[in-house]
C-alpha cells in the first residue's frame, strides 16, 4: 500500500523523488500561476463551506505551529494556562500594536511573517488575561482619558 502509494506519486511527479514534492508543487505553482489561481478561485466559489473548513485548518496548524517555536509546551509564559484559543504571541518589550501597523499584519497573518523571518527573538507566549495584566501593569495603553466634569 505504502509502496503503490510512493510509486504512483513517483509517476505523478515523473523523475523527481517524492521527497521533493513540495518543491515540485511550488515549481508548478510558478510556472502554472494564472491557472491554478483560476482553478482555485472557482473552487472556492463552488465549495464555500469547505473552503471555510481548509481556511480555519489552516490558521490553527499555522498558529499551533509559530507558538510551540515559542513554547514548546504551549503554555503562557505567566500562569501556564494551556488553552491554544486564548494563547497569543506576546512582544516581550512591548510595542506590538506600533509593530503590526508598521508590517500592516494581524491574526495569521502575523504569525506567517514571524514564521517567515525565521521566529525572530523579543516574544513570548501569553494567555488573554495574561496579555491584558501585562499591558495594564505596563501602562501600554497609554494614559486615561480625563472625565469631563
Ligand atoms: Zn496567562
Amino acid at each position: 500500500m505504502v509502496i503503490e502509494t510512493i510509486v504512483s506519486a513517483q509517476a505523478v511527479i515523473g523523475s523527481k523523488s517524492v521527497r521533493n514534492r513540495a518543491t515540485y508543487d511550488k515549481h508548478y505553482y510558478e510556472t502554472h500561476r494564472k491557472q491554478t489561481t483560476e482553478r482555485m478561485a472557482r473552487w472556492r466559489k463552488a465549495n464555500p463551506e469547505k473552503n471555510k473548513l481548509v481556511q480555519t485548518k489552516c490558521r490553527k496548524k499555522i498558529k499551533d505551529e509559530v507558538l510551540r517555536h515559542y513554547s514548546p509546551n504551549l503554555t503562557c509564559a505567566r500562569c501556564g494556562f494551556s488553552d491554544l484559543r486564548a494563547l497569543t504571541i506576546d512582544h516581550c518589550n512591548g510595542g506590538g500594536n506600533r509593530q503590526r501597523e508598521q508590517l500592516k499584519r494581524r491574526g495569521v497573518s502575523f504569525y506567517m511573517w514571524l514564521r517567515r523571518n525565521k521566529y525572530p527573538s523579543g516574544y513570548q507566549i501569553l494567555c488573554m488575561n495574561c496579555q491584558f495584566i501585562k499591558k495594564s501593569e505596563g501602562n501600554e495603553y497609554g494614559p486615561l482619558p480625563r472625565r469631563q466634569n
